[in-house]
């Protein structure tokens, strides 16, 4: 098992394919919820949204299920209007930068003959994760992408892992290197549905003791030397 040849790289998004930061999401919410509300009501909407994200994100922890941001916005008792969703995405914009990297990357592995994929647990929509690839020239690089919001599971279900892998159209995860920065949704999850695993780790993740990544990078520039060996 161990000599099967790469067939396809799939990535993670946050803090993978793009580069971690912290980001103060209370204050990002209330910036986005400024000019929708009344004055009076920013703070408490804002609040409210952002203690229903946390609650979803603590199910999906639990539970492995995902949740999507329509969700978030039931359980806050919010109705977001299209103006409201625009505001929010165009808060996120600084924050979802593609790694430089990722473009060079990921054509040295297409020109290898090996599928790229993206895997992430996300309550956006597809769309709003395709506008960022769009924007940061990726979209054409990537041969399959499987947002959570769209499925029933997240990492580390292994369910995950499968639609990822039939994404990209490639059905042995053996064949397949996982790449992420969460040692327990990606590295554990990944090994757990048979792929290889690479963590590139940031400082602001939960270590997890269980399964040993194949390998640790600390760029992503570092990955095609793994790829080659392997
Ligand atoms: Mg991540």
């Amino acid at each position: 098992m161990r000599t099967m040849a790469v067939r396809a790289v799939i990535f993670d998004w946050g803090g993978t394919l793009t580069p971690w930061h912290p980001v103060d999401h209370e204050s990002l919410w209330r910036s986005v919820c400024e000019p929708h509300f009344p004055p009076g009501q920013v703070a408490e909407v804002a609040t409210a949204i952002r203690t229903a994200e946390q609650d979803l994100w603590q199910v999906t922890g639990r539970s492995h299920q995902s949740a999507t941001l329509a969700q978030v916005f039931e359980r806050a008792g919010v109705s977001a209007t299209e103006e409201f969703l625009a505001s929010y995405f165009q808060a996120w914009d600084p924050h979802t930068y593609t790694d430089p990297d990722a473009v060079p990357l990921m054509q040295g592995l297409r020109e290898r003959g090996i599928k790229v994929g993206v895997l992430s647990n996300t309550m956006w929509p597809r769309s709003a994760h395709e506008r960022v690839f769009l924007r940061d020239e990726v979209m054409d690089l990537i041969d399959g992408a499987v947002y959570s919001s769209e499925i029933p599971w997240a990492k580390p279900h292994h369910e995950a892992f499968r639609a990822a892998m039939a994404a990209v159209g490639v059905d042995d995860p053996a064949a397949c290197v996982f790449v992420g920065d969460r040692p327990y949704d990606d590295v554990h999850g990944a090994k757990g549905a048979g792929m290889r695993a690479v963590l590139i780790p940031n400082d602001d993740v939960p270590a997890f003791g269980g399964a040993a990544p194949d390998a640790v990078i600390t760029s992503l520039a570092e990955l095609t030397d793994h790829i080659d060996a392997w």
